[in-house]
């Protein structure tokens, strides 16, 4: 599936390189946002960096480091695998790649400006990881700028991001700064009481305390998570996190099961709050169905439709 245009706003900027300093490994992932991301987004973190040589590479079409054998198609683990991203940002934006791999001791900097691409690299100091820096999104293509709202709005959008992916990631820490003042300073910690800190902190105090956890597991499936008790159903589907191995989706499978879990137990028109993991064997999802990769196809979506039902039923039903 050709990704093509991921880029839509600052949002989703945000959300690739996140995505790819996930998928380098980093422990510490720093975001810095001017203008709702319109003037400038930086994102530095401490992975494990990208070689000089793979510099002008990693800003080309097509070109990913996460794909070696056919195999690998079939088992994406990485967040990334289409190789377009930096690509298709670099195209609309004034983009700086710095980075250092940890087999050299000095950084290299490329820059590209819209179409152009890098041509030269030059020597840059910066610590074992890699800084993106995006300024002047859809600089050069004006019909797109027109598309975004407020910067408050897109700012929102890059928080949200920025959420969702830290509720996916304990063992990383995150720092979001929008027009140099601290948004969210959260701290990596993987005991029971510091990831109940990091869900407080990303979804309220209020949801914590009227969460249910749950941690299941069948037929090589594992649910675990929090759901809230149907007391605190909200009257949007703003607080839904779902993760399928450590992806945030949003999928129509999984929402029917969870709604249908809570049917006896919530109002009409209520909505229940959750943030939920599944693990499954990564061979028995298709994560390449959807250009946002928002989507994915279980092969066996039966079993596994059943088993967020039941699961959340019987948890739900213990309570009450
Ligand atoms: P993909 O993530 O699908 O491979 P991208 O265009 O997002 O494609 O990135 C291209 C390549 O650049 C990646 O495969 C990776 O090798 C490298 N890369 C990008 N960002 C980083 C980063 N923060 N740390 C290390 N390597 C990176
Ligand atoms: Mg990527």
């Amino acid at each position: 599936i050709a990704a093509g245009e991921v880029v839509e706003r600052p949002a989703s900027v945000v959300k690739e390189m996140l995505e790819n300093s996930l998928d380098a490994g980093a422990s510490r992932i720093e975001v810095d946002v001017e203008s709702g991301g319109l003037k400038t987004i930086r994102i530095r973190d401490n992975g494990h960096g990208i070689g000089k040589d793979d510099l002008s590479l990693a800003l080309s079409r097509h070109a990913t480091s996460k794909i070696y054998i056919l195999d690998d198609l079939e088992a994406v683990a990485t967040l990334g695998f289409r190789g377009e991203a930096l690509a298709s940002v670099s195209s609309v934006s004034r983009l700086t790649l710095t980075s250092n791999s940890e087999d050299t001791a000095q950084g290299w900097v490329a820059k590209t400006e819209g179409q152009e691409m890098a041509t030269d690299i030059a020597p840059a100091p910066h610590p074992q990881g890699t800084t993106v820096e995006v300024r002047d999104l859809f600089f050069n293509t004006p019909a797109r700028r027109k598309f975004l709202r407020t910067e408050k709005t897109e700012f929102n959008r890059i928080e949200d991001v920025v959420k969702r992916l830290a509720l996916a990631n304990f063992d990383v820490g995150f720092e979001l700064r929008h027009n140099q003042r601290t948004i969210h300073s959260l701290r990596t910690g993987s005991s029971e009481v510091e990831k109940n800190r990091r869900v407080a902190q990303i979804c309220g105090p209020a949801f914590m305390e009227n969460a249910l956890t749950v941690d299941i597991e069948r037929h090589g499936l594992r649910l675990w998570g929090w759901v809230a008790l149907p007391t605190f159903s909200r009257s949007q589907a703003d607080l839904q996190h779902f993760y399928v191995n450590g992806r945030a989706i949003k999928d129509k499978l999984v929402s029917h099961a969870v709604k249908q879990a809570y049917s006896d137990v919530l109002y009409h028109g209520r909505h229940p709050a959750f943030v939920l993991y599944l693990e499954i064997d990564p061979a028995t999802v298709d994560v390449n169905v959807h250009p946002t990769k928002h989507e994915v196809r279980f092969r066996d979506g039966r079993t596994v439709h059943n088993f967020i039902y039941s699961s959340l039923h019987h948890a739900l039903a213990d309570v009450r």
